[in-house]
């Protein structure tokens, strides 16, 4: 558990005046939270500052959401080639083609996830470095942008994911080609040694990891970013609201705000990407800047003197149950997607996550009993079955709400 008198000594937070994009007229929302007060931070020595609360784009396709965040002051915009089937890329690239190139930030990656072995983030011999060129110019395209600020290598997992030749060269070849200006690893596995590759291999200029206070592993990770902060990285913290609920059914819900708050008083975190579906959800966190400190009764929120809190729905993505599956099922995967579908109600991205990565259908149909054990005690198969069948949910019952119900199971 981390020590929070420590926590707090390390929170000198830099809190500058309002740094919002007054000159850019398009507001079409007020957000009375917001309090007109940004906290600024430079991303290494890529010499970007920008306010520690940006937005990730996968959960929303509202263009309005989009210019009220601009209008309130976020700069930087997470998005990716996969998200909606390219039509985020198109939404954003609506909202952009209006405005100054120097009023935004916009970072993506355009990997093919069949290149790459999910587990471990190493590149599959199917990758070839001309097709992603390809792919990321179709993102310049939908963008409507002439280059990219950030590019990601996604799933980044193990250090030979990070330093492996193939990738390298591709990353180095996007920056030579103007396609984008920085390059980095987005991870959700093994962070820590990806990160540290990242900041060891001499051609990266950013991480984005996943960052939050139900991460078992949250000391080793901080460690780690201050790793690479110290060699001049840029660091872009994602996955910050730890799922949103602790359960499926939604009658526990994370309190994101202090969440959110739990990760930015990490001075190495340059800059958040929480993702948003709401003007509400947009004015909470752009107002955790105004008022950045974490009050007791939002520490207790966090941790709860009582014990402990237990999620079903957030998955440490430690790997460890991999292990005791004989079909080498990607389970982290899959417990993702279930993350996605049942704590943020990201119907899209869950599709697509289980698709891309060839889990949609039954992937544990030979098997009889489920012998993957899950260390945070999670039940594994129940939780399999309720999460493949969603891609083969219509697109009306995603929205309903109906797929709550649902379940793949054999026996149902
Ligand atoms: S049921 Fe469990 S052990 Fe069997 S294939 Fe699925 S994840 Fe693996
Ligand atoms: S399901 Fe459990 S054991 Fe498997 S990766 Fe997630 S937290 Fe780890």
């Amino acid at each position: 558990m981390q020590n929070r008198r420590r926590f707090i000594r390390n929170s000198l937070l830099t809190v500058a005046g309002a740094g919002l994009s007054a000159g850019i007229s398009r507001t079409l929302q007020n957000l009375p939270e917001t309090g007109g007060r940004s906290i600024i931070r430079t991303m290494g020595k890529t010499n970007i500052s920008l306010p520690v609360v940006s937005m990730g784009t996968s959960s929303t396709s509202n263009p309005a959401l989009i210019k009220a965040a601009l209008d309130n002051g976020i700069k930087l915009f997470a998005t990716a080639a996969a998200y909606q089937e390219g039509n985020n890329e198109k939404m954003l690239g609506e909202v952009f083609k209006d405005i100054p190139r120097d009023s935004f930030l916009v970072l993506t990656n355009s990997f093919d996830i069949q290149w790459i072995d999910t587990p471990t983030g190493i590149l599959k011999p199917g990758f070839r470095q001309d097709e992603l060129l390809k792919r990321a110019r179709s993102s310049l395209k939908r963008l409507g942008v002439e280059y990219l600020d950030f590019f990601t290598q996604p799933f980044a997992a193990r250090r030979e994911s990070v330093i492996h030749d193939q990738a390298l060269r591709a990353m180095e070849t996007l920056k030579h080609e103007g396609i984008t200006r920085f390059t980095g690893i987005a991870t959700h596995r093994h962070e820590p040694e990806a990160i540290r590759a990242a900041a060891d291999s001499g051609v990266h200029d950013f991480i984005m990891t996943s960052y939050n206070f139900m991460k078992e592993n949250r000391e080793e990770l901080g460690e780690a970013i201050q790793y690479a902060a110290d060699a001049g990285l840029g660091i872009i913290a994602m996955k910050t609201m730890a799922g949103a609920y602790f359960d499926k059914e939604r009658t526990r819900p994370v309190n994101t705000r202090a969440a959110l708050k739990w990760v930015i008083q990490n001075n190495n975190i340059h800059t958040t990407v929480p993702d948003c579906t709401s003007f509400d959800q947009l004015s909470q966190n752009i107002g955790t800047m105004a008022e950045p400190g974490l009050t007791d009764g939002e520490w207790e929120d966090l941790y709860p003197s009582s014990g402990q809190h237990y999620s079903e729905i957030f998955c440490q993505q430690c790997g460890i149950c991999l292990q005791d599956c004989p079909y080498n099922v990607d389970i982290p995967t899959l417990m993702r997607s279930y993350m996605y579908a049942y704590g943020y109600h990201n119907m899209t991205l869950a599709k697509t996550t289980l698709t891309a990565a060839g889990l949609a259908g039954n992937p544990c149909s030979g098997c009889t009993a489920c012998l993957a054990n899950c260390r945070m005690g999670n039940d594994i198969r129940k939780k399999i079955y309720d999460v493949t069948g969603i891609p083969e949910i219509s697109e009306g019952d995603t929205k309903d709400g109906n797929y709550l119900s649902y379940n793949n199971s054999p026996d149902k």
